[in-house]
């Protein structure tokens, strides 16, 4: 039986790795390498790694996992994670181990608004998060496509980043009538109005077109997506949610399952971004080797 059992190979997974390979641990990372930010070309806000590629992120950190030899990396998917008395047995595609400790890290995904061809500028020109893509779109025209109840918000925020804002709900009628004059006295436009289609090539938006027949040119923007779990397997092993559709976790972050640990955006106690979910999953890894050390002291 091994040590450890990590599922997810995301900067939460990887760095959880690290940190257990480090402590001379036994453990396998589990990866199916779709992780969420692979739809973008550059991922920004990581000191030391601002503006590399996904790719070029998780080559490097593979690369840093490859000096611990107790670390062993399956690309493979992991389909069941049961409890076997004190341990447990994780079956993946063609692979099953037993181990000690289980780590989730198995990310999130992106349901984007129901909006014609979204899908080809999202990571792209269209981003959900300003202060990772904020400064590459600074001081342009930008839309800020919202169909949740953050849109206000949201679009406060983003106007650190640029003072040219449309906000397009797509029909929703999101704001206050307080709210929307807030907006619309600082010169930010608030289109209601179903879209009929986002315009422009490869990627990059040139203009976003509502049913009304109304066109105005915006050179890309930030979108609310709702976040949806990546993989199901917190909860077949019985992991209790929390109120934001994350998991629970205590100070060690350990589920509401003894032994299963979970870490990264999967948990949505924090903001989701690189650097966060890194410091999740190492700090999550730290507290294993703790729980580990002391049962065998
Ligand atoms: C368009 C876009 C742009 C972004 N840009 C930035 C940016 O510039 N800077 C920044 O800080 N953040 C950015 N983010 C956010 C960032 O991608 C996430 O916060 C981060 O990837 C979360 O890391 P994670 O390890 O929790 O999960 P992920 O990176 O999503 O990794 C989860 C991994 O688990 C694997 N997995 C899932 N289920 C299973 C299973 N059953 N078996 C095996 N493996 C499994 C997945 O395939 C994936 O490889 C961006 C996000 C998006 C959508």
């Amino acid at each position: 039986m091994i040590d450890a059992v990590i599922i997810g190979g995301g900067p939460a997974g990887l760095s959880a790795a690290l940190v257990l390979g480090r402590a001379k641990r036994e453990v396998v990372l589990f990866d199916e390498d779709q992780p969420r930010n692979q739809v973008t070309a550059h991922s920004h806000g990581f000191i030391t790694q601002d503006g590399v590629s996904p790719a070029t992120f998780k080559e490097t950190a593979l690369g840093d996992l490859k000096k611990y030899p107790r670390i062993q990396v399956e690309n493979q998917r992991v389909t069941s994670v049961k409890k076997g008395g004190s341990f447990f047995i994780v079956e993946a595609e063609g692979k099953t181990v037993k181990a000690r400790k289980v780590l989730l890290a198995t990310g999130l995904t992106d349901g984007l608004p129901d909006v014609k061809d979204v899908h080809s500028f999202y990571g792209k020109s269209l981003f959900p998060c300003p202060f990772c893509d904020g400064w590459e779109l600074r001081d342009q025209p930008l839309l800020v496509l919202a169909e949740s109840d953050h849109a206000y918000m949201f679009t406060k925020i983003i106007s650190n980043w640029s003072k040219d804002l449309v906000l397009a709900t797509n029909g929703k009628n999101l704001l206050t009538a307080e709210q929307e004059k807030e907006l619309t006295s600082r010169g930010i436009r608030v289109m209601d109005e179903k879209i009929d289609s986002l315009i422009g090539e490869k990627g990059k938006l040139k203009s976003i077109r509502f049913e009304t027949g109304v066109e105005l040119e915006r050179v890309g923007g930030f979108v609310t997506s709702q976040l949806q779990q990546a993989s199901s397997l917190a909860d077949q092993i019985g992991c209790k949610k929390n109120e934001q559709g994350g998991y629970e976790v205590d100070e060690s972050s350990q589920s509401s399952v003894e032994g299963v640990y979970v870490a990264g955006d999967m948990t949505m106690n924090q903001a989701q971004q690189i650097v966060l979910a890194a410091a999740n999953g190492s700090m999550a890894a730290s507290r294993m080797v703790a729980a580990l050390a002391f049962e065998d002291f």
